[in-house]
């Protein structure tokens, strides 16, 4: 690993989130994608943390001595904050004694292993592995990029509200069908937007049927006047385009014309709503709260289905070391949806 490489990451959590993209790609573009998976990962992932000079993750000092060990792993003391901590705090391998585990749950999570199918790989229990998907994920969800270029396809998508797994629900905890017809308010609004290279928003953006001001708040700071809006007839998007003044091309849902022009239409999206859906179906229903994880997931998987899975794994693994990582199983378990 390069000296480089190494400073940039120890940096990493000061920057802002544009920033850390043009990182990212940076690592994408550093990781050999021949380079066997493996034990050797994991060191290379602590290492670049802190493998030259260290700064404390709490506070940003400078002034850091080292303290002993913890767990059979380097402590370090900050003489600023006094705190202490290790070379993996603050990212999903903190207070983990696990390392290969994580990287074969990774591979299990490309393969479409089941959890169940993945704790007898991986030899952790179920419940365990649930968790190590969300803090991975709420890793990897803080994974940005700058603007969006040229057209912009933007359509919604619906998902039943679902509160899976809290305990005390009975009824419909697993999505299935709504009693209302069309879009109601128990229904949860992903707004999806691409550009033609592919770079892609998916998130979660309101309870029914989108409003302009939601619009905004999802894609508004990846826009510039340069970009061109394709959209279905949705009245929310023809307000928004024009109090932002942008080009827009509206289809109409109802089966008229689908092509605009011979380029502007929804069609990328469209076939990526249609692979979402096909793929989270594995899941039978996902608790809305971790909705926008899933679709962190997807869009990963999604975008990548060309490469190798080792390469893949070691991309997954390294770009979620590089985002700051806090939550507990108890927040996680504990955390609430909200919009
Ligand atoms: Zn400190």
């Amino acid at each position: 690993m390069s000296k480089a490489f190494r400073n940039l990451l120890k940096h990493i959590g000061s920057l802002p989130r544009s920033k850390q993209e043009q990182v990212y790609q940076w690592v994408k573009r550093y990781v050999d994608p021949s380079s066997p998976v493996g034990g050797r990962l994991i060191d290379e992932m602590r290492e670049t943390r802190f493998k030259e000079g260290f700064e404390c993750p709490r506070c940003a000092s400078e002034h850091v001595v080292r303290f002993g060990k913890y767990n059979g792993r380097q402590r370090y003391r900050c003489k600023c904050c006094g705190k202490t901590f290790t070379d993996t705090t603050n990212t999903f391998l903190y207070r983990t004694r696990k390392g290969n585990e994580w990287i074969k749950f990774v591979e299990c999570m490309f393969k479409g292993f089941s959890l169940r199918k993945s704790a007898e790989i991986v030899g952790v229990t179920w419940v365990t592995l649930f968790y190590w998907r969300h803090k991975l994920l709420n890793a990897l969800k803080q994974m940005d990029f700058e603007q969006f270029e040229g057209i912009v396809e933007v359509d919604e998508t619906y998902f039943l509200y679902s509160e899976k797994g809290k305990r005390g629900i009975t009824g419909r905890k697993r999505g299935g069908k709504s009693k209302h017809r069309g879009i109601s308010k128990e229904q949860v609004c992903v707004l999806v937007a691409r550009d033609r290279t592919k770079t892609t928003i998916a998130k979660v953006t309101c309870m029914g049927r989108i409003v302009k001001s939601q619009v905004d708040k999802i894609i508004g700071s990846k826009l510039t006047s340069e970009n061109v809006l394709v959209t279905d007839a949705w009245r929310a998007y023809k307000t928004y385009a024009k109090e932002k003044g942008l080009e827009h091309y509206r289809l109409k849902s109802d089966g008229g014309t689908h092509v605009i022009k011979g380029i502007y239409h929804i069609q990328n999206v469209n076939g990526l709503h249609s692979r979402l859906k096909q793929w989270i179906d594995r899941f039978k229903g996902v608790a809305t709260k971790y909705l926008d994880n899933y679709l962190t997931w997807f869009l990963f998987i999604d975008s990548r289905s060309n490469e190798s899975t080792k390469h893949n794994i070691k991309e997954f693994l390294l770009s979620s070391f590089v985002f700051e990582m806090t939550d507990t199983y108890d927040s996680l378990r504990l955390s609430k949806f909200s919009v």
